[in-house]
């Protein structure tokens, strides 16, 4: 893992002031072009996973998807989304969460969940962990339990792990700003 730490923080880009003045922001699409690179982290969300019998993957939109969806296949568990407002086109359900200005709606299918299912929340990027409670929101709507939330990369000065509401969640990232 400590290998893999460090090939990530080689790999991850920093961008001064996007998207607005005073924010750093962690571009991970050079993680994309190194499939090596890559399937090291798929294979160490998978190990991490193994043991917790999970039901079902949630990736957030839109880079959750990136990472969620190779990790549902690798593992060999149905994957669901987790959309901004207005994307999904069947029957939803949704969730609200702050944001510096305003607020901001996530939903997902009514189907995505079923009662008592346990569900693995996966996002590149953890920060206030605003979107974690919401999407973990959207999964006790559905009567289902997050077992679990996966990142890339947490920028643990922000505190998102003490954010979280759902105290039995299963916090993981693999490299901490
Ligand atoms: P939060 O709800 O504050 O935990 O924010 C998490 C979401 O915002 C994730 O989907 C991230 O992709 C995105 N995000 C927040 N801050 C950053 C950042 N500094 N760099 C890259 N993505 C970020």
């Amino acid at each position: 893992m400590t290998n893999l730490t460090g090939e990530l923080s080689a790999a991850v880009r920093n961008v001064a002031n996007f998207p607005v003045k005073g924010v750093t922001f962690k571009d991970i699409t050079p993680i994309f072009a190194n499939i090596k690179l890559f399937n090291k982290i798929i294979d160490a969300f998978a190990d991490k996973f193994a043991d917790l019998k999970i039901d079902k993957i949630a990736g957030v939109e839109s880079r959750g998807f990136l990472f969620g969806m190779p990790l549902a296949v690798k593992m060999n568990i149905p994957f669901v989304l987790i959309r901004k407002k207005g994307k999904l086109p069947g029957d939803t359900i949704w969730a609200s969460y702050n944001l510096e200005y305003g607020t901001a709606i996530i939903e997902t299918h009514k189907d995505s969940f079923s009662e008592g299912e346990k569900v693995l929340l996966i996002d590149d990027l953890l920060a206030t962990g605003g979107t974690i409670n919401a999407s973990a929101e959207l999964v006790r709507q559905l009567k289902a339990k997050t077992v679990a939330a996966a990142f890339v990369a947490e920028l643990a000065f922000l505190k998102g792990r003490e954010n979280i509401k759902d105290k039995n969640i299963e916090i993981f990232s693999i490299i901490k700003y």
